[in-house]
């Protein structure tokens, strides 16, 4: 079989991988090496965010799989599925640009066959802000994590700062499960305005790019108070929604302040959602650190 012999480098990296099947024969074959294996599971689309946990991985494993799969059971009906952004060759060469051992590109059909009728449910973390926000999100993330875990073999698997509540579902999922992956969370990747880099942001229009910048300035005010001492919850959650409030195209869903483990209230963990246009914009930061720039 391609690539799962010896702890050396290959010519034809990366791997293109399209079974569950065969993902586990070749990350059985590195464990049978000794080697360990990183996991950074994306939905494509990929930008320096990305592949910011992607070198991560490199550094910290002698393997690394990227699983790029458009997880359509953790869209909501009438989200974006369909039109989710998808650039699948970009991605592969960015991939073996950076060096990574497989790319795992499992179908819809292989991962959800018909008869398949499992899903992994997390309580209490979920219930709350992107959870009631996007009924069945979590549920559809739980289950796909623990299937490409279970897939990878992996030793650490790789997750964005930017998706705070993912992280903590995360946590609390391979904890419970016993899973025996190490979690490994990387800051959030933004642009030069603050922006948190995410896929969705090419539906941003011209003027609603400028726009969303509300988000990042609203958490830096947040910050900024913070670091002067304020601590009253209602005054923190003013601070964050007055520049959300103050930009014509957004529409606040939510913004609290809320503890990082549990996504409930105290806590020191701002967190944010809002729509410009039609596109929906998630971020987040910790009150405990200065705001960066
Ligand atoms: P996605 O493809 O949107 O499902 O994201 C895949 C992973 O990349 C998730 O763990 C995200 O949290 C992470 N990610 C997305 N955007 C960023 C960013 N701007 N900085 C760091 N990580 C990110």
């Amino acid at each position: 079989m391609q690539g799962t012999s010896g702890a050396g480098h290959y010519s034809s990296l990366p791997i293109a991988v399209a079974t569950p099947a065969f993902m586990r024969d070749i990350a059985r074959g590195w464990h049978v090496d000794g080697c360990t294996i990183g996991l950074v599971p994306t939905m494509g689309a990929l930008h320096a965010g990305h592949m910011s946990l992607v070198d991560a991985a490199r550094r910290e494993n002698d393997r690394v799989v990227v699983s790029v799969f458009v997880n359509p059971i953790q869209f909501a009906p009438g989200e974006d599925l369909d039109s989710y952004p998808r650039s699948p060759e970009r991605d592969v060469s960015m991939l073996r640009a950076a060096g990574v051992d497989a790319v795992y590109k499992p179908s819809v059909a292989d991962m959800y066959p018909p008869h398949a009728s499992t899903r992994v449910i997390v309580h209490d973390v979920t219930e709350r802000l992107e959870g009631a926000a996007r009924p069945g999100h979590f549920e559809g993330v739980a289950t796909v994590v623990t299937k490409l875990v279970a897939a990878t073999f992996a030793d650490r698997a790789y997750f964005g700062q930017k998706d705070a509540q993912q992280v903590a579902v995360v946590r609390r999922l391979t904890a419970d499960l016993d899973l025996g992956v190490e979690i490994r969370v990387c800051p959030t990747v933004r642009e030069a305005d603050g922006l948190a880099l995410s896929s969705r942001n090419a539906y941003l229009c011209g003027p609603e790019r400028e726009a969303a910048a509300c988000l990042s300035r609203a958490l830096a005010r947040a910050a900024e108070a913070y670091g002067r001492g304020e601590r009253d919850p209602e005054r923190l959650r003013t601070i964050l929604r007055e520049p959300i409030e103050a930009e014509p195209l957004a529409t606040l869903h939510y913004a609290e302040v809320v503890d990082p483990s549990t996504f409930s209230t105290p806590g020191s963990l701002a967190v944010l959602a809002v729509r410009i246009g039609r596109t929906r914009l998630i971020d987040n930061h910790d009150l405990n650190v200065a705001y960066p720039g």
